[in-house]
């Protein structure tokens, strides 16, 4: 006879996963190398140390271990707060009145309120490793430097971010939280480096950027003796960290006997979506499972769904080395959409390339679209959820509904990435109705395609 599936599927702490998994051993195409910008040739080793811890680079270059052993440390960090629940959405299949199993893996539980800390963590403990002094970084929204933060203060290493000047400003909240955890937070451009004084000169007034603050933070890293530089998403190594998310997701439902059929997630950088969907892909392409993959993204930032898949700059600043990824140019700047973590103008180089070898398939959804299924969700499963991670439940909901129709019992896996108190001016513009939905023309992407290096 089936098991009952509870509100709630909790591991043991001893099913914390012990090992991250590489889906790069398993994957058939690899993902195409980083380029030195200079000289086009792949980034060795000691390129790469200059910027990055000495480990996280051995991380970032593994194509070909399967598995790697997560330090007790960074274990000992996790139990804090893992296993994240999966959770048996109830309440929103009576409400959709669906047939439809629904399913989300809640990674909202810490203070930083994102999975963003399961990678903060382990960069944290690889700059200790290494006997560094600090780490720099640069956040936009906040969610990345807040989990970075907290895992420094842990580890009592310290933490400069970079923040984007018109987000220090508006989101004083998650900048407080951030110095309560001990961090350097720093408006961007700031005049504190060569960069930052050069881009207020040309542009005096300007509220900065991603890009411009990621430039800022790689030349306090470089120039500093014992600091790194850290990012909070597309690297590969950040999606390897996440792949806690997906290990954990799959030995609950097995707990169950339950084989997902489609398993959803947001796509920023593309870290939440990779991890959670890491173990499920390699199945796949094993040839053991059949499973449909959908990454979201928004209308207005549609780097799967209308981008080119091709080598491109990860930073306006063209600092940091080139990746082979689908993007919409490193010039994009997206429309002001208030799923800040989902404003990326490319995506992880794994994601790209499992995308383009047909294992994942991709969805843009429009704004108000979005927050409609955001308010659905937080009214019936006593959640609220970040905008980012509201791009999952959109098309959750959708599927759902669409099982309604034809009357299939489908079990939907998604990511429900993070909580949303501190995007509460993006609801505002919801309640209020004012929030639009923006949809860039082809001529924009195109013209901001026509940048990217020719390789
Ligand atoms: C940063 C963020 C994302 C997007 O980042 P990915 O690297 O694509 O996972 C999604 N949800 C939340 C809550 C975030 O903070």
């Amino acid at each position: 006879m089936a098991k009952e599936i509870p509100y709630k599927i909790y591991l043991e702490e001893n099913e914390i996963p012990d090992k991250w998994y590489n889906v790069r051993a398993d994957m058939k195409n690899k993902p195409a190398p980083l380029l030195n910008p200079g000289t086009h040739e792949p980034m060795t080793a000691d390129e790469l140390e200059a910027v990055f811890c000495k480990e996280l680079v051995k991380q970032e270059l593994n194509d070909t271990d399967a598995y790697i052993e997560i330090p007790q440390e960074i274990r000992d960090f996790y139990k804090m707060y893992r296993p994240s629940p999966l959770v048996r959405a109830y309440c929103l299949e009576k409400a959709l009145d669906t047939p439809a199993h629904i399913y989300y893996k809640f990674e909202g539980n810490n203070t930083s309120g994102s999975h963003k800390l399961n990678s903060a963590i382990a960069q944290a403990y690889y700059a200790k490793q290494q006997g560094l002094k600090g780490v720099t970084t640069e956040t936009g929204a906040g969610q990345w430097g807040t989990a970075l933060s907290m895992a420094c203060s842990y580890f009592d290493l310290d933490c400069q971010v970079y923040m984007v000047k018109v987000s220090y400003e508006q989101k004083p909240f998650r900048r407080e939280v951030m110095r309560t955890y001990g961090a350097k937070v720093t408006p961007s451009p700031s005049m504190d480096t060569e960069v930052g004084r050069r881009i207020n000169a040309e542009f005096p007034g300007t509220t900065g950027s991603l890009g411009c603050a990621i430039s800022e933070a790689v030349e306090a890293a470089t120039s500093q003796e014992g600091y790194r530089y850290v990012l909070g998403s597309v690297l590969s190594q950040v999606l390897l960290h996440q792949t806690i998310i997906g290990l954990e997701t799959k030995t609950a439902l097995e707990k169950y006997d339950i084989v997902p059929d489609m398993i959803i997630g947001c796509a920023g950088g593309g870290s939440n979506l990779g991890g959670l969907i890491s173990p499920f892909a390699g199945e796949l392409i094993r040839g053991e499972k059949n499973y449909e993959i959908i990454a979201v993204e928004p209308m207005s930032c549609p780097s799967l769904t209308r981008g080119s898949y091709v080598y491109d700059f990860c930073d306006t600043g063209k600092v940091c080395p080139l990746a082979k990824m689908y993007t919409l140019g490193s010039g994009y700047i997206p429309a002001p959409n208030h799923a800040g973590g989902l404003r990326y103008h490319g995506m992880s180089s794994i994601v790209s390339q499992l995308y383009d070898d047909g294992y994942i398939k991709a969805r843009s959804v429009k704004q108000t679209e979005v927050f409609d299924a955001a308010q659905r969700f937080a009214r019936v499963e006593g959640i609220l959820p970040a905008p980012e991670s509201s791009h999952a439940i959109k098309v959750a909901v959708d599927e759902a509904l669409k099982c309604k129709e034809t009357g299939e019992e489908k079990n939907i896996v998604f990511g429900l990435t993070g909580t949303g108190y501190f995007d509460m001016v993006a609801y505002q513009k919801f309640n209020d109705g004012i929030m639009d939905d923006y949809c860039p023309t082809d001529e924009e992407i195109a013209a901001s395609l026509s940048n990217c290096p020719k390789i």
